[in-house]
């Protein structure tokens, strides 16, 4: 039995995929699992409602699909995770009435549909300028700034000649093709060995590796050593390169609007980066986007160093006094964590690092999207702002990839669906779609062929719940690599007390 989750789009589940033989399918066919809860309540326990849940096995990460019931005035909804219809409880071959559908439809870009977003957004055209002017406290940046710069320059000094007292002994420096190479204690880098092999391997490293330990290439060696060489086109280079640019971002951010930057990390999807700050009132959006990228680009033609230093815990709450975001993370560090804190041009942050040898690797920058999120994920935090943003080593790459995004875009099913009249969205359930008749057809016929696939590779369905306890993506390590992108909610007393009187009930 093997389970697979998916977590994109904000929502999460569980395959649970029963081999009557024991055995995988060996024909080249997905198989999927189904899962259900059979006692719908009412709509207005619409979070606890009946679902059934597809997802692909054994894809590690598949398209989630749902659908589920719930009795709505006579009506039974049938709703897939991106869409809801309506059939008639006792009536299966009647359609919904043209009112009630009429009505439902009258809104159906609502404002929580991500199609609405758009459709709104395109008739308010761009923002006033005055709406993307930022009352900043430049003084008070300055002078953050500046300490900042002040504590790194003064503790990175120290280490450089601590280092020097106790560097220079040869060392032993092992390639993985077994080639051996000379070196410094605390003097030689990797990039001093990548340029003694060649100039254009020196240009396109990123980042090395020094026994299993990420290292940056700028960081001297501390003794013999085992030595491997990452570009972009490794898994460990483009994370380092996109982890690199949230730095970039962030530094853009910083400059800009003179926000409190909490965390930069690349994205738990493999593409891209984001950067999420504190802002007091001001929204980002879109139209931000242009004063950010040219900042990026300022930061990049600087070819700004990232050097990186190890602070106490001392220092480093006192670089970062002013913002108690980082004051938060260095006071929740276990305590005999290493701090490391890295600076590129006028950025000094906290950060274990790697990072990129310097700025300029970052030939093209973009902006995506602007959202929002909580500082640590609880909706009872500060609200806080998310740019995420893609970057390359060159403008092709750039260019290929926003015309991908373009494509996807004309591909949209959210759009297609509702420009064939497949399905439609409403505000009542903003993260699905209701389907109409000939996208409901659509649907049936699928079904129909994934039952018969399962009969015919000889599996059954099996039905479990949709919703779960967080206690078990804490334990399946979801929660820790997902749950930015997991649909999670407080369970009120209403629903805790629904649930414990079915248990009773069915106990
Ligand atoms: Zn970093």
């Amino acid at each position: 039995m093997e389970s697979g989750v998916g977590a994109e789009g904000g929502e999460g589940g569980v395959a649970v995929v029963k081999d009557n033989h024991n055995r995988p399918s060996e024909k080249p066919w997905p198989c999927w699992s189904s899962d259900a809860m059979m006692n719908p309540p009412n709509l207005g326990d619409a979070a606890a409602s009946a679902h059934i849940h597809l997802v692909r096995w054994p894809a590690p990460r598949p398209p989630p699909h749902r659908f589920c019931y719930c009795r709505y005035r006579g009506f039974m909804l049938v709703c897939l995770r991106r869409g809801l219809s309506l059939v008639r409880q006792n009536s299966p071959r009647s359609l919904p009435p043209a009112r009630l559908l009429r009505d439902l439809s009258t809104t159906t870009m609502g404002e929580g549909s991500a199609a609405g977003k758009e459709a709104k957004g395109k008739g308010k055209g761009k923002a006033p300028a005055s709406a993307l002017v930022v009352a900043r406290d430049d003084a008070y940046l300055e002078a953050v700034t500046q300490n900042r710069i002040r504590m790194f320059e003064e503790i990175q000094a120290k280490q450089a000649l601590e280092r020097l007292n106790i560097g220079g002994e040869l060392i032993k420096i092992t390639l993985p093709d077994g080639a051996v190479k000379e070196g410094k204690k605390w003097i030689t880098t990797p990039m001093d060995i990548a340029k003694e092999i060649s100039s254009g391997l020196a240009a396109s490293c990123l980042i090395a590796q020094v026994g299993d330990i990420l290292w940056d290439m700028g960081r001297p060696l501390e003794g013999d050593c085992e030595l491997k060489l990452f570009k972009f086109d490794s898994n460990e280079g483009r994370d380092t390169f996109w982890h690199s640019s949230a730095h970039i971002l962030g530094e853009s951010l910083e400059r800009a609007y003179g926000c409190k930057l909490c965390i930069g990390p690349c994205t738990t999807r493999g593409e891209g980066f984001y950067y999420d700050a504190y802002y007091d009132d001001l929204t980002l959006t879109e139209d931000h986007f242009g004063l950010i990228e040219s900042q990026a680009q300022k930061a990049v033609a600087e070819k700004q160093l990232f050097e990186r230093i190890e602070v106490s815990r001392a220092e480093a709450l006192e670089m970062f006094a002013e913002n108690k975001f980082k004051v938060e993370i260095i006071n929740e560090l276990p305590e005999d964590k290493t701090i490391t804190v890295y600076r590129c041009g006028p950025l000094v942050d906290l950060c274990r690092g790697p990072h990129i040898p310097n700025t300029s690797f970052v030939k093209a920058f973009a902006c995506l999207k602007a959202s929002s999120s909580y500082w640590r994920g609880k909706s009872d935090r500060e609200s806080l702002q998310r740019v995420y943003g893609i970057s390359f080593p060159d403008s092709k790459r750039l260019k290929e990839y926003k015309h991908f995004l373009e494509e996807a875009k004309k591909r949209d099913h959210r759009l297609l669906g509702q420009s064939q009249e497949l399905f439609f969205f409403h505000q009542l359930s903003p993260g699905s779609c209701f389907f109409l008749p000939h996208g409901a057809r659509i649907y049936n016929k699928l079904m129909d062929f994934m039952r018969q696939q399962y009969r015919d590779r000889g599996y059954q369905e099996v039905l479990s719940p949709n919703i779960y306890n967080m206690q078990l993506w804490e334990t399946s390590g979801h929660a820790a690599n997902y749950k930015e992108n997991m649909f999670v909610f407080e369970v009120s007393d209403r629903l805790r007390k629904a649930e414990h009187e079915r248990c009773s009930f069915s106990s």
